[in-house]
């Protein structure tokens, strides 16, 4: 006889949510699973997760998304990377492009023969003039990575999107197949007394809900994980002290830049992301370092366009929940952590959540989560989230920004010991250790070591083998064929405008 489908209750319709109970519709079997998802409009969402990481198209190829209606939905633009203004000290630049710096020559990294060129007094041009995404991105142009090229693997890209227009995508596509939305407040979670599991929740309205599976996506609130269960909070303020945002939309300006700009501040950064209905904004910034009324004025003066609205306070804390997953019950998103976006983590951490709850999720026949797959999804989830804070601690401690308080505390603080493992092996030898799960990958790093002003003492000795003519002669070719890529691209806003016409007035275009 067939096991009555698995019951599972997602709490809260934010990005979280939607994009939940759409991976669950997709991948999960209608008569073996059921999947209900409560949110609230009286409470909303958070509503500025504007920019992405590449690998939210898998997540888009999982749900057989069209690409170009996605991004005609969600006003959405192509990001190829984000640009780093004054991290190093007030007027230095540099780009992290989602791709790589050069190609391996004979196994051996790039940026080994570079650094080398660079200390033999070859004299060849910054590193950034080796990747692809980075001259894009100088050129305002986007094009699609191509098959037909040599180059065609040294970059990827990503979106920007409007939030809440990317939440009621999902919750349509979702609830057209067969995902049960529920409008309410949850105000009572029981558990049931052998195990300590969520057994019910029951709405304001007084309505009972019922489940064997919970996944927490009520946000910073953590209502199921934190409240209920009282999963304790990791607090990591004291290597990332920003704790508040202002957030404000404006005007599109002539500026259409295929990446994110972030720009450090006294008290913190500002972010700038170009949709195509207007510029998203904000200012992260600590309380320890600037006021909430300072941070919006340096936000207000930053805009480059007319700011459409009011300012909007986000306050929140950087850490994680100690387990992301206990009993029957699953935190996704904010409800499980927060790591501010300087590298547009929170989406791909809600992503690679989903893929692995869905991996490990209880079959029907079982009803109840086998501990040691539970141990399994906390412990590739921790990994994650303590590789991504080391990356977000590297752009705040390499910073030359000498006598600022923020910047000459967080350059002094005392690093993880993984952090300080890598420094150490970059610093010796140019190396950056690659890991085969999680982020970031090996040429994110060098973005911003090179980027914040690190060099490293040596290079790698398998570079030696080069003579250096020849290696002269590499540089100048591959330079020639990375600029020659780069010009071939339409601009971001041709390209944008091309791809997201709507389907008629293509087809008009077209007879
Ligand atoms: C300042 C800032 C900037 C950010 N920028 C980015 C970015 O650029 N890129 C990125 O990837 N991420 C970014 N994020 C993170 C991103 O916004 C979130 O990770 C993402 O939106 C997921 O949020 P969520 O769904 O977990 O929570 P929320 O959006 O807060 O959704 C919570 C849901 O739970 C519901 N809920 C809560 N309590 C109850 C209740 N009692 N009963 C019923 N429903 C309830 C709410 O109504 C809502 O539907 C940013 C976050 C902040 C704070």
């Amino acid at each position: 006889m067939q096991p009555s489908p698995l019951r599972i209750v997602i709490v809260g319709g934010g990005s979280a949510g939607w994009m939940c109970a759409a991976a669950c519709a997709q991948v999960l079997h209608p008569q073996r699973y059921s999947i209900t998802l409560i949110e609230s409009e009286e409470i909303g969402i958070v509503g500025v997760g504007e920019a992405t990481l590449p690998a939210l198209r898998d997540f888009n190829d999982m749900l057989g998304l069209d690409e170009a209606q996605f991004m005609r939905e969600t006003q959405g633009t192509f990001k190829l990377g984000i640009e780093f203004r004054d991290w190093d000290r007030p007027g230095e630049h540099y780009v992290h492009p989602f791709g790589a710096f050069g190609e391996l020559w004979g196994g051996v990294e790039f940026q080994h023969f570079w650094w080398r060129a660079r200390q033999q007094g070859l004299n060849p041009p910054p590193l950034e003039e080796f990747s692809v995404a980075v001259r894009a991105c100088r050129r305002n142009a986007f094009d699609f990575p191509s098959a037909s090229t040599v180059l065609s693997t040294f970059y990827g890209y990503a979106y920007h999107f409007d939030a809440g227009l990317y939440s009621d995508f999902l919750r349509r596509w979702a609830t057209a197949r067969g995902v049960t939305r529920i409008e309410g407040r949850v105000v009572d979670v029981a558990l049931e007394s052998s195990r300590g599991h969520i057994e019910s929740l029951t709405l304001k309205s007084g309505q009972r809900i019922a489940g064997d599976f919970f996944v927490d996506c009520s946000g910073f609130r953590s209502l199921l994980l934190g409240d209920r269960l009282q999963v304790p909070w990791e607090d990591w303020g004291s290597w990332l002290p920003c704790d508040r945002a202002w957030a404000v939309p404006c005007e599109r300006s002539e500026d259409f830049t295929p990446y994110t700009r972030s720009t450090a501040r006294k008290g913190g950064w500002i972010w700038r992301i170009p949709l195509q209905h207007r510029t998203g904004n904000g200012h992260v910034f600590s309380t320890k370092y600037v006021s909430e009324d300072e941070a919006c004025a340096a936000l207000l003066g930053q805009l480059d366009g007319r700011a459409l609205g009011e300012p909007r306070l986000l306050r929140f804390r950087a850490g994680r929940r100690a387990q992301a997953w206990k009993g029957n019950c699953v935190g996704i998103g904010l409800a499980s952590g927060f790591l501010e976006p300087l590298e547009s983590t929170s989406l791909f951490l809600v992503q690679k959540a989903i893929q692995d709850m869905l991996r490990l999720l209880p079959a029907p026949e079982a009803r109840v989560a086998d501990e040691r797959l539970v141990r399994e999804f906390n412990r590739l989830s921790d990994a994650l989230y303590e590789r991504i804070r080391a990356f977000l601690i590297l752009h705040y401690t390499a910073n030359r920004r000498i006598g600022e308080p923020l910047w000459d505390h967080v350059r002094d603080y005392e690093l993880p010991e993984s952090l300080r493992h890598k420094l150490r092996l970059f610093d010796s030898r140019g190396h950056v250790p690659y890991f085969k799960d999680g982020f970031f990958s090996r040429d994110s790093w060098l973005a911003v070591l090179f980027g914040q002003g690190l060099v490293p003492r040596a290079h790698d000795r398998m570079a030696e083998g080069m003579p250096l003519g020849l290696l002269d002669a590499r540089l100048r070719e591959l330079h020639s064929r990375v600029a020659a890529h780069a010009i071939s691209m339409p601009s971001h806003a041709e390209a944008i405008a091309r791809y997201c016409e709507p389907p008629r007035a293509k087809q008009a275009a077209s007879s």
